[in-house]
């Protein structure tokens, strides 16, 4: 960028309107049949989202149709807040986070061969800190959305779970990753293609669940389920993530956007 005035949003516009900025929708489509996280026993599960309908142009509302969603925060698509986590519980929820942090670069690391090769694969250290090497330090504010070719199963629960009387095997980060991408790096947050921020199996790590846990305690966010990451250049793109702002709300669907 080399000049910063007053036409700056007049130049995004204008290439918006001339189809010269591409706009991507990150979001997966929400439906009573979108894939939730399983928790297993003794922990207790969100209700997954559903749609009720209150009248549709009929007697309870002859000239217009409208639903009550039933849903939990953490459902589809969405945001996973500080206090979602015990380590954030002094920190922001979903309505606090400053739109300054929800708008920013999309920096995409692809691991999706890894993950095809061995669905347990764990992003570490090092695989960040050679993609920095070869292509620069990440952006101040970025979004580090991570392929793994998780979103070619999101209509189809139990690949996309992948569970097995061993656990969820879905890919995620490894416990020194997630500090470092929680302590080290200035960015605002991740997004994943999988259920959650963390691996299926994260729950046998030290902590549990360490994405959550140093991420969220760090004022960082999570992005789930995520869709068209292959669509995104590796870097250049802006991230527009948009979720509800629930007061006291440990997360919400939300929709993202990438302006290519
Ligand atoms: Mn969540």
């Amino acid at each position: 960028m080399s000049t910063l005035n007053e036409k700056t949003l007049d130049s995004v516009l204008l290439a918006l309107a001339q189809g010269k900025i591409q706009i991507h929708d990150l979001t997966a489509p929400l439906s009573e049949s979108t894939p939730t996280l399983v928790l297993p026993d003794p922990f207790a599960n969100l209700i997954d989202f559903s749609i009720e309908e209150v009248s549709a142009y009929n007697e309870p509302g002859p000239y217009w149709k409208h639903h009550n969603i039933h849903t939990g925060e953490h459902i589809g698509t969405h945001i996973d807040a500080p206090v979602h986590w015990v380590s954030g519980k002094e920190g922001k929820d979903v309505s606090q986070i400053e739109p300054q942090r929800l708008i920013g670069p999309a920096v995409v690391l692809d691991f999706s061969a890894e993950a095809a090769a061995d669905p347990d694969f764990l992003v570490d250290v090092e695989h960040l800190v050679s993609w920095q090497e070869q292509n620069g330090s990440f952006p101040s504010n970025a979004w580090l959305l991570f392929r793994t070719g998780w979103e070619q199963y999101d209509q189809d629960e139990k690949a996309f779970l992948n569970l097995d009387d061993t656990g969820s095997h879905t890919p995620g980060f490894t416990v020194e990753c997630a500090k470092y991408i929680a302590d080290e790096l200035d960015i605002s947050g991740i997004g994943v293609e999988t259920v959650g921020i963390d691996a299926g199996n994260a729950g046998a790590l030290d902590p549990a669940f360490p994405m959550h846990y140093f991420l969220l305690g760090a004022d960082k966010y999570g992005i789930t389920s995520l869709k068209n990451l292959d669509k995104l250049p590796t870097t250049g793109s802006m991230l527009i993530v948009a979720p509800l702002p629930i007061i006291g709300g440990t997360g919400a669907p939300t929709r993202v956007f990438a302006l290519v």
